[in-house]
C-alpha cells in the first residue's frame, strides 16, 4: 500500500453500491479495501493497516455494531465511521459511545463522506502523534535510571 494515502476499509453487503463507492473514493486517492460481511472486515483489518473503516450498519450476519466493537477491541486506534439506512439514526448515535467516530446516513453526498473520512484521519494522526509521544517519555524516564542494553530491550519490546 503506498504511504502517502489514507488507507480505507469499506465494509458493505450491497455489492453494488460497494463497487461503486470503491470506485469513487479511489479516484479521490484513497487506498480501498472492499468486503462485503463484518467477519471479512476483522480479517482484512488484522492483514493490513488501516486508518479508517467504513462500515455498514445493517449486514447479515455480523452486523455493523458487532464490527464495531471487533474492530476497536483490536485496533484502537483505528477510526470507524458507521452507515446507517434510513431511519437507524437512532442506534448510530449510540454507536458513537461504543467507539464509532461518526455516523453518516444512506444515500450520502460525496463531498460530506470526504469531509467526515478527512476528520477522521485527522484524529487517527493526531493518535498516532499521542503513541509516539508516550513512547518517548517512556524512552527519557528510562535513560535516567538504567543501563543503555536496559534501554534497548525494552525498546525492543514496545515495537
Ligand atoms: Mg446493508
Amino acid at each position: 500500500m503506498a504511504k502517502d494515502k489514507i488507507n480505507l476499509l469499506i465494509v458493505d453487503d450491497e455489492e453494488l453500491f460497494l463497487e461503486a463507492m470503491s470506485k469513487r473514493l479511489e479516484v479521490r486517492g484513497f487506498n480501498v479495501i472492499a468486503v462485503n460481511r463484518g467477519g471479512k472486515a476483522i480479517e482484512a483489518a488484522r492483514q493490513h493497516p488501516l486508518d479508517i473503516a467504513l462500515v455498514d450498519l445493517k449486514m447479515p450476519g455480523m452486523d455493523g455494531e458487532a464490527t464495531l466493537e471487533a474492530l476497536k477491541r483490536e485496533h484502537e486506534w483505528l477510526e470507524v465511521v458507521i452507515l446507517t439506512g434510513h431511519g437507524s439514526v437512532d442506534s448510530a448515535v449510540e454507536l458513537t459511545k461504543k467507539g464509532a467516530y461518526s455516523y453518516l446516513q444512506k444515500p450520502c453526498e460525496l463531498e460530506r463522506l470526504l469531509e467526515v473520512l478527512s476528520e477522521a484521519y485527522k484524529k487517527r494522526v493526531m493518535n498516532k502523534q499521542k503513541i509516539e509521544e508516550g513512547k518517548m517519555n517512556e524512552i527519557l524516564k528510562m535513560a535516567d535510571s538504567r543501563s543503555p542494553l536496559d534501554i534497548l530491550r525494552k525498546l525492543k519490546d514496545m515495537e
